[in-house]
């Protein structure tokens, strides 16, 4: 169970806690109390995680392998089925006036119709015999997906990042002829998307009540799809993912997990957790051997630079991780894929705490769950590619190394 970027960094506003050590978590200090702890650097010392290269590496997969962007995982996690060679881009639906200016990136946030939209893009044919895969995530996010035709990841972002400005012009980044085939395939698409986006029923509806139409998409963010070996092949386990968010939902995906939707999961702090608890026991109870398992609210309050929020977030998921220890026979892993410090508003390199309960744990001293009080643990400082050896071993699954 990952709780996104709950770990931090001591604060002046908390006389030198960090919130985790503030908030009142008492089933995670019972956690901490009769499991085994830690703490973890997802990837490596000082290395600062992104939340799809730190699961990687704590399920066992090396980022730097299997990681070229962000795309396939979001592909992947919206339910596009990718295929390891596809590139694909996450994208922006955003508005263009007749001269090519982007006035609005996202669309005026469109919420509603984009799936209409999503569908007059999906299986256009490009040169080369080109296959464009194009679908709606939330809001006015996207994911496309170009297949065929031997294209290249290596070709930079159209988002020009501030409106005033026309869709930035793709180039390739290593001057490969693959990337300026996709480069080129790409700027072809986006002029495209305006002609066939424009008079689009949706909208000329929005148009209408005077919201931005999203009339051209934007993509970036490109990556080519990894070879990745699934993860029930790797580990002999059948897995399902509980997560809330595409990016995370990708990982499970690319690694042929279960995906499990759970009702009212946001990505926020205004996730709902019952529905989020409920979604954990009831899967627990199929049959599968393991669970991913994201919660996201703390992460967000991070980014947003919320105090408040964040300390709210990790006390009220606490009642979470207490139903999770409630389920018998489990080796139970709590721990985050990163610090989100709220001073910083981002990821960063710290070591993040752990503690794992089960029959074979050999429990240490420590009795709450922060980051500093998993230093004092029985596992010391390890690494995120060191958690699927230690689940193997300590549900003696693993394989003997030598005589
Ligand atoms: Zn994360
Ligand atoms: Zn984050």
């Amino acid at each position: 169970m990952i709780i996104d970027g709950m770990a931090d960094r001591p604060m002046k506003e908390l006389e030198g806690k960090t919130p985790l050590e503030v908030a009142e978590t008492p089933n995670m200090d019972r956690m901490a109390k009769i499991g085994i702890n830690g703490i973890m650097d997802p990837i490596q010392p000082g290395i600062r995680a992104g939340s799809d290269t730190s699961h990687l590496s704590i399920l066992g997969y090396d980022p730097y392998q299997v990681y070229t962007g962000r795309g396939p995982f979001e592909a992947a996690g919206v339910g596009v089925e990718v295929h390891p060679g596809d590139i694909a881009f996450r994208c922006n639906f955003s508005t263009a006036n007749d001269k090519g200016i982007i006035t609005d990136r996202r669309a005026g946030r469109i919420r509603e119709g984009t799936k209409e939209i999503a569908q007059a893009i999906n299986g256009l044919h490009l040169e080369y015999g080109v296959q464009v895969i194009f679908k709606e995530s939330t809001g006015h996010r996207a994911v496309l997906v170009l297949r065929g035709g031997n294209l290249s990841d290596q070709v930079s972002d159209a988002d020009p990042k501030y409106e005033g400005n026309p869709p930035k012009q793709v180039v390739a980044i290593d001057g490969s002829e693959d990337a300026n085939k996709t480069a080129k395939l790409l700027n072809e698409l986006i002029q495209k998307s305006y002609k066939i986006l424009k008079d689009h029923p949706v909208n000329l509806e929005r148009i209408k009540k005077g919201e931005n139409p999203a009339n051209i998409i934007l993509p970036r963010g490109a990556g080519a799809v990894p070879e990745v070996q699934p993860f029930q092949e790797k580990y002999g386990l059948r897995s399902a993912c509980i997560a809330e968010t595409g990016l995370i939902k990708g990982i499970g995906n690319i690694t042929g997990m279960d995906l499990i939707d759970v009702d009212g999961a946001t990505g926020g702090v205004d996730t709902d957790l019952d529905s989020i608890t409920t979604s954990i026991v009831s899967t627990a109870a199929q049959d599968y051997d393991f669970l991913l398992i994201n919660i996201d609210g703390a992460d967000e309050a991070g980014h947003d630079g919320n105090l408040e929020e964040k300390v709210d977030f990790i006390k009220r998921v606490d009642s979470v991780v207490g139903k999770v220890m409630e389920l018998d026979n489990a080796v139970f892993i709590l721990t985050a894929d990163h610090s989100t410090p709220v001073a910083i508003m981002d990821h960063t390199g710290d070591p993040v705490p752990l503690a794992i309960k089960g029959p074979a744990v050999r429990v240490d001293d420590v009795n709450s769950f922060s980051e500093r009080a998993a230093a004092n643990g029985g596992m010391c400082r390890i690494r995120g590619s060191d958690v699927m050896n230690m689940v193997m071993d300590l549900t003696n699954r693993s394989t003997k190394f030598g005589a």
